[in-house]
């Protein structure tokens, strides 16, 4: 059985690839390409059929970090002009999360920037969380908040989150490559915190970084042994006045490759096409669409996307279908896990305490 034979049938049958099988994906050659997408696109419709899940980003807070990740625009001493704002209201976040929903976003995702929310920074989150769910209570709310203490996750829950995302990023040998100020131990912890409250994970990477393969496959077999329910791959967006301003090491197949090996590694997870698509992944896109389920829909947190309509379109195109309120996005033996709240906060019905 060769190396795609071999990556689809574990896939189908979420068995864990080897290293050396996860790392020859990404050394596979420009003429392979074809075929490691259509291997990825098989375990792909085994598990998700043609859906496309769409995620819409609310920036609740946008810039002046304390922290030092290299990577974002939003952090300490950061020279990226992007925009800068303290807390949206509850009402200003959730007439924003409506635009993302009109266009078929199934999930928003309330992000702020910064190392870690105050618990009054989690009440603000809870009400603007509510004022979501009582636009929408069809949709999932995933908070990203930064690293969490102890209890925050629960009262995020009990506000009516059904997620948090906090993404690894980079493998463990090189995330003091990445940040200083904290550390990759912080940031397991946060994804189990998350967890444990009953909280769906989201927790995902960055490529282009300056990584090496290696560093790719620790993350995303970090990634696995985590078991998120959504593992988000972000193409780095080298912003000027970051560290990694001029670090462009991705062309659209190694995109493709790096998606692919996520897809081998978490068959049967949602595996969203999160921020540098458009600019990495460039006339290649729909191809990855064969990998994903899941993309953002319009903008990321500080820099823009393609339009919402050209998402829709090239999703028709490529003849997936985006994913409706009614159904699940996780296969059924990963039911339970993400289930849209309809009761307690936002609703007529008592909670669930
Ligand atoms: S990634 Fe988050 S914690 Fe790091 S600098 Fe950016 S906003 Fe701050």
């Amino acid at each position: 059985m060769d190396l795609l034979d071999r990556l689809v049938d574990k896939g189908l049958r979420r068995a864990r690839p080897t290293r050396e099988e996860a790392l020859a994906v990404l050394a596979t050659s420009d003429d392979e390409l074809l075929d490691v997408v259509a291997a990825a696109g098989r375990v792909r419709r085994h598990w998700f059929g043609r859906r496309v899940k769409l995620n819409y980003l609310v920036n609740l807070k946008s810039g002046r970090c304390p922290e030092d990740c290299f990577y974002c625009s939003q952090r300490l001493g950061s020279k990226a002009e992007v925009l800068k704002y303290t807390w949206l209201k509850p009402e200003e976040a959730a007439e924003a999360a409506s635009a993302g929903v009109a266009g078929g976003a199934k999930r928003v995702c309330l992000v702020a920037s910064g190392r870690g929310p105050t618990d009054r920074d989690v009440d603000r989150v809870s009400k603007t969380i509510e004022a979501v769910r009582e636009r929408h209570p069809e949709v999932e709310v995933c908070a990203c908040l930064g690293l969490l203490s102890e209890g925050q996750a629960g009262r995020l829950r009990a506000a009516g989150a059904d997620a948090y995302n906090h993404n690894l990023n980079t493998s463990e040998a090189t995330y003091g490559d990445i940040c200083t100020t904290h550390g990759y131990e912080d940031r397991v912890a946060t994804v189990r915190e998350a967890r444990s409250a009953g909280l769906s994970a989201c927790s995902g990477l960055i490529a282009g970084m300056g990584e090496s393969d290696e560093d790719l496959v620790d993350v995303v077999f970090a990634l696995r042994d985590l078991d998120p329910d959504s593992v988000p791959v972000n193409f780095l967006m080298p912003f000027e006045g970051t560290p990694l301003a001029g670090t462009w090491e991705l062309t659209p197949a190694r995109a493709l490759r790096v998606l692919a090996m996520t897809r081998f590694v978490c068959p049967d997870v949602e595996v969203r096409l999160a921020g540098g698509r458009e600019t990495h992944l460039r006339s290649l896109q729909p191809l990855a669409l064969h990998i994903v389920n899941s993309i953002f829909l319009g903008d990321y947190l500080t820099s823009e996307g393609q339009a919402g309509r050209e998402d829709l379109a090239m999703i028709a195109d490529a003849g997936f279908e985006v994913e409706g309120a009614d159904s699940d996005t996780l296969p059924a033996h990963r039911d339970g896990l993400v289930t849209v709240r309809r009761r307690g906060a936002g609703t007529d019905l008592p909670p669930n305490a």
